[in-house]
């Protein structure tokens, strides 16, 4: 469903420019507004939530496609946690359609999926390993890395029930805006991806806005 924000970047308290293959952690609090915004169009932001004051409490694809009866994320889906709890509410969106079952790229799923010598190539899982060795203090692990959302990512599901990698349905400036209902941890890579049509065979820098 594409609905459109009332808010103004002008107004944003903070700004940042996230490299293709970089990753972002954040701090997002109760009530605080987050933006993703697909710059130059055909990105995948691969995003995992955390709740700040338990780590154990994460973002579920299981729970957030059971409750809202869907498998794809828009304008109205609420994200829920494992626990059962609502962590953030897609409050904008322009894009239309978000993944959240193709699950993020690895080196294991680049070897099986593309080639065997693909598995040097830089991934998302990667980039979230990075993410929690250089941030202790956030209490993540390793063992808190799973099931994501795709932002921007096209993976259609098919009438035999398989899914598909395909070309984006993103443009630039195209973007997704989620309000926090707890206080959480939004730990995002910009996928390096080079082996897929998602992102148009070139990852781009994605931009996030908070309020
Ligand atoms: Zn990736």
């Amino acid at each position: 469903m594409i609905k459109e924000s009332a808010l103004s970047t002008r107004d944003a308290i903070e700004s940042i420019v996230v490299p293709a293959g970089d990753y972002l952690l954040k701090k997002i609090s109760k009530g605080q507004t987050l933006r993703i915004t697909d710059s130059e169009g055909n990105q995948a932001a691969d995003c995992l939530f955390y709740s700040v004051s338990n780590s154990a409490e994460r973002y579920s694809a299981m729970d957030t496609i059971r409750s809202q009866g869907n498998v794809y994320l828009t304008a109205g889906t609420t994200l829920v946690s494992n626990y059962g709890n609502p962590m953030l509410t897609i409050s904008a969106d322009t894009c239309g359609r978000h993944d959240t079952l193709g699950g993020a790229c690895a080196t294991e799923s680049n070897t099986v999926r593309y080639a065997l010598d693909k598995r040097c190539m830089h991934a998302c899982r990667d980039s979230w390993m990075l993410a929690v060795a250089e941030n202790i203090d956030s209490g993540i692990s390793k063992r808190d890395i799973t099931h994501n959302i795709n932002f921007f990512m096209n993976v259609p599901v098919t009438e035999d029930g398989g899914l598909t990698f395909e070309d984006g349905i993103s443009a630039p400036g195209k973007y997704v805006e989620l309000e926090a209902k707890m206080d959480v941890y939004f730990l995002l890579s910009n996928c390096p991806q080079l082996n897929n049509p998602c992102n148009g065979y070139n990852p781009t820098p994605v931009k996030i806005d908070i309020w």
